[in-house]
């Protein structure tokens, strides 16, 4: 239930109101017509609508990405991949290498396996109802909105991060946008402001002037199409809206690797879990480093329990800070060599010995990627061990 007082008590209210609703409906699609940016899923096809299955890749890459960051991984992708079909049937790494550097790589495993269920189930044609869509691995609310509007034009309203500043401010709401209800009460609010003959346009409209006009600082209202409605720009205060919850501060950990060479100079890489965090990426053998204990002791150990083998630990190659959605790490490598035993994972997880010229076929996190950098460095200009 709202709280007299926190703006969503009777946005529902105002939202109704002539003035808000022709603002919503009719200025701001009309300004987006004139602003849509160009983007590569944006194309409609040879029937002069949207291939659903290039919406989807590009909803599920533009989660937590930026526009400019997801349009080449979109064209690679697309084209190494360019049907459901095709990504059905592509090999996971394949799949984890295309999409090496965005990060988040279960919404990578989900597309995959939702691609194979697409073919299995539903002849290869993405579904177009709530119901069987909302049923493939990865597709929450947001994807299924987002997809089914602008492919489908079904009637289901997106709320992103844009469309929940664009609504706090235009309705000066005050209740904390982190808390549920607070979601709750803004997806109503955004289903009864929601453009019903042309969803998927209404949709784009809002995130298209959250990610451009409404921005998080800064934002241009005397250029904005909502700007004769909006509460917090007649407040003179934008920027105080959405209002937050503090988070509780994020969780670091110090972390040692080991980069194993062999005699030949190749390198000794094993594969995640696919069920763990990063699943199915190629990473260096290591691990948090426990309390008290040194790095190079930590790196030994780690490579110890994950690969069976001793080494013995060498000169550093790298520090790497690198943040997580929940956690952030302090990556220290280390060359290693090996002093006994044979690799051997206890998961029965694949490892491989790899020539540094050759772990380009391989899908890294970002943070072994900067490792990978540090090392080819240094075999530029070699250091001993
Ligand atoms: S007038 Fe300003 S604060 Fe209000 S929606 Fe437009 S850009 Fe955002």
């Amino acid at each position: 239930m709202a709280e007299a007082g926190d703006g969503l008590d009777d946005a529902l209210d105002t939202a109704a109101s002539p003035e808000v609703r022709d603002a919503f409906r009719q200025s701001l699609p009309a300004w987006f017509d004139g602003a849509r940016r160009p983007m590569p899923w944006r194309e409609p096809g040879k029937d002069g609508r949207r291939d659903p299955y290039r919406v989807w890749v590009s909803e599920v890459m533009l989660q937590q990405t930026r526009v400019e960051t997801a349009t080449p991984y979109f064209r690679r992708f697309v084209e190494r991949f360019p049907t459901v079909e095709a990504l059905a049937a592509a090999p996971l790494d394949d799949v984890l290498k295309h999409w090496e550097g965005l990060g988040y790589y279960s919404r990578a495993r989900n597309l995959h396996r939702a691609a194979g269920q697409v073919v299995a189930e539903h002849g290869g044609a993405v579904p177009s109802t709530e119901e069987a869509f909302r049923a493939l691995p990865g597709v929450g609310p947001y994807t299924a909105a987002a997809v089914l509007s602008l492919a489908f034009d079904a009637p289901l309203a997106v709320l992103d991060g844009n469309v929940i500043r664009v609504l706090t401010r235009v309705f000066a709401v005050t209740a904390d946008a982190r808390a549920g209800r607070t979601r709750t009460a803004l997806q109503t609010l955004a289903d009864a402001l929601l453009d019903r003959e042309r969803p998927g346009r209404w949709n784009e409209s809002v995130m298209e002037l959250g990610a451009t006009v409404c921005t998080p600082r800064s934002p241009a209202c005397p250029r904005c199409p909502l700007r004769p409605v909006c509460q917090a720009a007649a407040l003179g205060t934008p920027e105080a809206f959405p209002v937050v919850s503090k988070r509780a501060p994020t969780p670091h950990h110090t972390i040692a690797v080991g980069v194993v060479t062999d005699d030949d100079g190749r390198v000794l890489i094993q594969r995640r879990p696919e069920d763990a965090m990063l699943g199915g990426l190629w990473e260096f053998p290591g691990g948090k480093v426990e309390p008290g204990e040194s790095l190079e002791d930590a790196c030994a150990r780690e490579v110890r329990e994950e690969l069976g083998v001793e080494v013995a630990v060498g000169a550093p190659i790298a520090r790497v800070e690198h943040a997580y959605s929940h956690f952030r790490i302090t990556m220290h490598a280390f060359r290693c060599r090996v002093v006994s035993g044979e690799p051997r994972t206890e998961t029965g997880e694949p490892w491989a010995w790899v020539a540094i010229g050759d772990l380009d076929g391989y899908a890294f996190p970002r943070a072994n990627g900067r490792v990978i950098e540090a090392l080819r460095e240094q075999v530029r200009a070699p250091r001993l061990l």
